[in-house]
């Protein structure tokens, strides 16, 4: 077996096609394809506003600033996350605390939230805006967490990176039904790829005008906006400290091209996934909760901890990309050398120790997948049942 990695994108002659019209065009930057990409984004989700970015943790910073978080500000994140969840905090100036997991559906624990919520209020330092993540795009409690936000008074942040094309109580993610701020990533290994880029979505007017500043340098083109409405028409003014967090025509493209076909791409992910639970029906897998439908970005089993590494070390050495997503954030050396003691997530230690990503993408074939799954089923000395 030729190397099989955890996850790839789906490229076709219609993306290709697209991206070599503007290659072609008169715009290589800042021409009509962000906007047509942005509007078509908008109009798919039923959000009104759709800000692209150069990436995800991109929009995340801008989306961080466009929430007014800086210096003196906590922003609340799942200890299992990519790191960029967390940085985008720090990018602000503000500090990052963790919330342990669920030990079931991976995601933020809402039980966990609630007792340092009721902890943080006496002690007077609530946080300005918490992210939820919808691990390997499995949506997070978004009702209860949005319950939460009003009667603490954050706001809600999603990292919806892993989950385009999920869905949550019939509301596709990033329509923003529950939350501020919604952020796709459009990386290669996620579900639909611009090459590299990113979108924040939301419903407020207010904050999609101030992430729109902060992508580009902190300049405003409207004239409604201006502070000198006396200036000619060449007038333009820089009203912060932003960013070129620009998305390049040529991803644009892409970005809509593919995310036209984010349906397609997920009910193949749905297909691999449901095999894999058929193949091995007594292994750990994550749970989804009961209202909504994973993007399954990521096949994530549990595996007894100390069988972990043989087992992960053995598919590598067969050609099959596993993966771990992710070491608690705070494990980092950098957080680390923030902060010696970060607190106590024992459900985050306990998965970080037991978790392997499988292969999952929209053109891994049943045969290639049968063979992992013997693979893993042929592993010397396995404990595990399978
Ligand atoms: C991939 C990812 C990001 C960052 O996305 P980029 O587009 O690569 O910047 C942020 N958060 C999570 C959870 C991710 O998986």
């Amino acid at each position: 077996m030729s190397f099989v990695p955890y996850g790839r994108q789906t490229i076709d002659e219609e993306d290709i096609k697209a991206v070599v019209e503007v290659l072609r065009s008169e715009f290589l930057t800042q021409g009509p394809q962000t906007p047509s990409f942005e509007s078509f984004v908008a109009s798919s989700l039923g959000v009104s506003h759709a800000v692209a970015a150069n990436s995800a943790t991109s929009a995340l910073h801008i989306a961080l600033l466009a929430l007014e978080v800086g210096p003196g500000d906590e922003v609340w994140v799942p200890a299992i996350t990519f790191v960029a969840s967390a940085n985008a905090a720090l990018y602000c100036g503000a500090s990052v605390n963790f919330i342990d997991i669920d030990p079931s559906t991976f995601n933020i624990s809402l039980g966990d939230l609630e007792i340092r919520l009721a902890q943080a209020r006496k002690e007077r330092r609530l946080p300005k805006v918490v992210i939820a993540v919808h691990l390997a795009g499995a949506p997070a409690e978004l009702s209860r967490l949005k319950d939460l936000s009003t009667s603490y008074g954050f706001s809600l942040v999603e990292d919806a990176s892993h989950a385009v094309g999920a869905s949550y109580d019939g509301h596709e993610i990033g329509s923003c039904h529950y939350s501020d701020v919604a952020v796709f990533s459009f990386h290669p290994v996620k579900i639909v790829t611009s090459g590299e880029g990113g979108m924040a979505t939301t419903n407020n007017d207010e904050l999609a005008r101030r992430m729109a500043r902060f992508r580009s340098h902190g300049i405003t083109r409207e004239s409604a906006q201006f502070e000198d409405k006396q200036q000619g028409s060449w007038h333009y003014e820089q009203q912060s400290l932003g960013y070129n967090y620009r998305l390049p025509e040529i991803s644009a493209v892409l970005g809509r091209s593919q995310f036209q076909k984010r349906r397609e791409f997920v009910q193949k992910r749905k297909e691999v996934s449901a095999r894999y639970r058929e193949l091995m029906p007594d292994t750990v897998f994550q749970t989804q909760l009961a209202n909504s439908a994973s993007s399954h970005h990521l096949e994530i089993i549990l595996v007894p901890s100390e069988e972990r590494r043989s087992l992960f070390e053995y598919l590598r050495s067969h050609g099959i990309g596993v993966n771990v997503h992710y070491a608690p954030v705070f494990t980092q050396p950098y957080y680390k050398s923030l902060r010696e003691d970060w607190g106590f997530f024992p459900n985050a230690m306990d998965y970080y120790e037991r978790a392997i990503s499988l292969p999952i993408y929209p053109l891994f074939d049943e045969g290639m997948q049968k063979q992992v799954v013997e693979l893993i089923k042929g592993h010397k000395g396995s404990q595990i049942i399978f």
